[in-house]
């Protein structure tokens, strides 16, 4: 029988390590292994094989068959989006890019042999590296919170069920009840995502639970697009929102997940929903390749997203350490196209251009009210660095905010048809 790449895919991961094997000797064309089916991984390993047209052999790593964003989750907890509107399936990747979807873990990386192998036994060789495995929770940075309390506690920070649990706690709460957000230290993904969802858990309960409570307990000072979101807060959900930062013991916390209890520097808080959002480090297979630093990120050259303790490794994404851009889909979608260039470039010698990044983060805070902050990026020696950049300012008119809301919607269609094809 021939193994085509069409047969690959949901191939057992010891059929697909015995495809890969036989080239290493061959040397026939290059081979990038890509590890993360998200917003970089998926976006790189797509333009990878669409601008290399068969030249070089991608394999793309990720244990789920349908990606649920984590982007446009808040939507969903506020009702403005449904869930399997959020789910992306890898078909097309396979399909029309020849990319050899492999559906397991990636559980090590040989980075003297080069080599990544897989949970269900396979070993991949590779030439270049592209590992964009998100984030993984610093589980100490929540005391009393473990990853064993996120039923209990949901945290929603990563795609998939966990925004269908904490919407159904929301919707379950009591009358006049409190959802509490413990919202992460810095630096996490999506500066804006937990004041998003605080605007979206807002107006949920508005329509469902008019007298309920949201009680924000926050480490860090100030936070992203903070003046939008408090005009916001006091036009649409005046009364409801209340916010303890760090001067009042928002950073001196315990959590008591059995007692539904959060401890606020001494004072015991009873809450009928905790959302908790634990600091944030590298996906962990990063850390299990050794490029991480001791903040737990992988620091990263900013003109090739080539990892600075490996070059034959790019890291993308939530994952990396590279300056200026925040952690967001859209950050990880552009500093892709960056890194497929550049690992085009090494493998086939194809052009290279000077680096360039933008972000946008959108958000919405009810219904077409939407605000959003970006910038555009250059790759200097020592980091990615912003160049210029846009707010959306408070008191703007409401045809401008809808006419903000409705661009996200816009960009979320393309940045998933970017990834996915
Ligand atoms: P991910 O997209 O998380 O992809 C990582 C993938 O790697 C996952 O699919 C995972 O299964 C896989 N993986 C992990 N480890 C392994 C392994 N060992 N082997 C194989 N696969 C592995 N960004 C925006 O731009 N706009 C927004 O509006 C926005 N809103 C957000 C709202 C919320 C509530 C949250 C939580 C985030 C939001 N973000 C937003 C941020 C955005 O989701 C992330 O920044 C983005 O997904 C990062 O892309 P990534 O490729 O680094 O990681």
């Amino acid at each position: 029988m021939t193994v085509t790449r069409r047969t690959f895919i949901g191939t057992t991961v010891a059929a697909s390590a015995t495809l890969a094997a036989p080239m290493l000797g061959a040397q026939a064309t290059p081979r990038v292994v890509v590890v993360g089916g998200g917003a970089g991984g998926a976006t790189a390993a797509r333009y990878i094989a669409k601008d290399s047209q068969g030249g070089i052999d991608v394999t793309l790593i990720e244990p789920t068959r349908t990606y649920y964003t984590c982007f446009f989750s808040n939507l969903y907890l506020g009702g403005f989006q449904e869930y399997d509107d959020l789910g992306h399936s890898y078909g097309t990747l396979a399909s029309d890019y020849g990319i050899n979807v492999v559906h397991d873990w990636a559980i090590g990386v040989d980075r003297d042999a080069k080599t990544v192998s897989l949970a269900g036994g396979g070993v991949l060789p590779y030439d270049r590296l592209v590992l964009s495995p998100g984030i993984d929770f610093r589980e100490e940075s929540v005391p009393g919170w473990t990853l064993a309390d996120q039923d209990a506690m949901p945290h929603a920070y990563k795609g998939g069920t966990q925004a269908k649990l904490l919407k159904a706690q929301i919707e379950a709460m009591p009358e006049g009840g409190t959802y509490a957000m413990v919202a992460p230290p810095n630096p996490y993904r999506c500066p804006p995502g937990p004041y998003e969802r605080v605007s979206m858990v807002a107006h949920t309960l508005k329509n469902i639970n008019p007298t309920a409570k949201i009680l924000i307990i926050d480490p860090k000072e100030k936070f992203s697009k903070q003046g939008l979101f408090e005009e916001g807060w006091n036009n649409h959900y005046a009364g409801m929102i209340d916010r303890i930062g760090p001067d009042f013991g928002g950073d001196i916390i315990e959590i008591r997940p059995d007692a539904m209890e959060v401890v606020v520097d001494g004072t015991v808080e009873s809450v009928d929903v905790c959302n908790v959002i634990p600091g944030q480090k590298a996906g962990r297979i990063a850390e299990i390749a050794g490029i991480t630093n001791e903040a737990g990120w992988a620091p990263v050259v900013p003109a090739t997203m080539q990892s600075r303790m490996d070059e034959n490794i790019h890291v993308l994404g939530d994952a990396s350490q590279q300056g200026d851009m925040p952690k967001s889909g859209y950050s990880a979608n552009s500093q892709a196209k960056v890194a497929a260039m550049a690992v085009r470039n090494a493998l086939t010698g194809s052009r290279m251009f000077p680096a360039k990044f933008s972000n946008t983060c959108w958000s919405l805070i009810d219904t077409d009210d939407g605000v959003k902050v970006g910038a555009s990026y250059e790759a200097t020696e020592e980091k990615i660095a912003k160049t210029s950049g846009f707010i959306s300012e408070t008191g703007e008119d409401a045809a401008l905010r809808k006419a903000t809301y409705e661009e996200s919607l816009g960009w979320y269609a393309g940045i998933t048809t970017d990834m996915f094809g």
